[in-house]
This record gives C-alpha cells, structure tokens and sequence, in this order.
C-alpha cells in the first residue's frame, strides 16, 4: 500500500544532478501531510521490536522523516552532517564518491557511548554514505541498531555494505 502511493508520488528528474544520472526526488511527499503521517506510521510498523535509543539522520534529506520519526517516538534525533557545518567538537569520517571524496561529520558529545542507534537517509544507493555514518556512530562507542530508509536502489547493492553495521535494513520503497 505505502510503496504503491509513494512510487506514485515519487518525482524520476533526468540528468541531475549530473548528464546520466536519474534523480528520485521524494519533495512532493512533503507536500502531503497525509502521505507524510502514513511514511511514519509505516516506519513505526517496521521497526515493532527494534530495540534502539536514538535516530541519527543524514543531511540534508535525512532530517526530514528522520526528525517527524524520532519526535513521533519520543526519542533524541542527531543530525550527521556535512564537513564543516555543526558548531561544536566534531568527529569525522571520510568516504570514497565517484569522483573524489567526501566527509561527513557528528558532534562528538552526541550520544554516550553503549548507545543504540537507529540510522537514517531517504535512499539508499551504493551504501557508502550509510557505512561512513556507521563508523562514525561506532567510532563514538554507539551501535547501529538498524537503517531506515524510504527508498533503496537495490540494483546498487548498498543492503550488502550496510550488513557489517546492522542486518536490520527497512526500505518503504524497492
Ligand atoms: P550512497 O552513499 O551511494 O548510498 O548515496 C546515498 C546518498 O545520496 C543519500 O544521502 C541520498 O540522499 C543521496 N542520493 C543519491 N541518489 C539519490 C536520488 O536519486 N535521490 C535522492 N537522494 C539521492
């Protein structure tokens, strides 16, 4: 049901953000505070008996359900972000791109170590945002409990690099 109206809502923008390349953007789900109540809703089904204390999400799309999820369950959201844009004492981790690299980065003073930590972007490609940000999270002495997303290319294989973090992988979208 959810997969049917967000595939429905879910906008494929050619050549972006590069000649070749096939952009999902999810923006017009914002727009729908219906469809944007029943993403979290389902996210909450999925993750029934997940045990986590936390939800960090990756910026900048990240934050969007990343927030509405941890706020629905009462629970602390941390923003991972990109070099260079939180305020306080940051811990880093740097990750390989098609051309060149990129750095992501977490305040140091997050979480106290033992935390269980949920992770969460709107898509899933290749996997390589999401395995620097699981590092980060290890790095500070938390756990990756789990990944959320709303959609995952699955023909990318990003699911395979994930299972070192965390084998619990929910995706509203395939
Ligand atoms: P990965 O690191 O290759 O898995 O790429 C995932 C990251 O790139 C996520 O943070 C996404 O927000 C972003 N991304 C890659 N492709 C798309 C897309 O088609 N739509 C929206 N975000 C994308």
């Amino acid at each position: 049901m959810i997969d049917t109206l967000l595939k429905a809502a879910v906008r494929d923008i050619a050549d972006f953000p590069r000649p070749g390349i096939v952009f999902k953007d999810i923006t017009p789900i914002l727009k729908d505070a219906k469809l944007c109540d029943a993403v979290v809703e389902s996210f909450i089904e999925r993750l029934e008996g997940l045990d986590f204390d936390m939800i960090a999400g990756i910026e900048s799309r990240g934050f969007l359900f990343g927030l509405m999820l941890a706020n629905r369950l009462g629970i602390p959201f941390i923003p991972i972000r990109k070099e260079g844009k939180l305020p306080s004492k940051t811990t880093k981790q740097s990750y390989d791109l098609e051309y060149g690299t990129a750095t992501i980065e977490i305040h140091t003073d997050a979480f106290a170590p033992g935390a269980k930590v949920l992770l969460h972007d709107d898509l899933l490609a290749t996997g390589g945002t999401l395995v620097a940000a699981s590092k980060l999270i290890e790095q500070l002495g938390g756990q990756v409990a789990g990944f959320s997303f709303v959609i995952s290319l699955d023909f990318l294989k990003g699911r395979e690099r994930l299972m070192p973090f965390s084998k619990k992988l929910i995706s509203l979208v395939h």
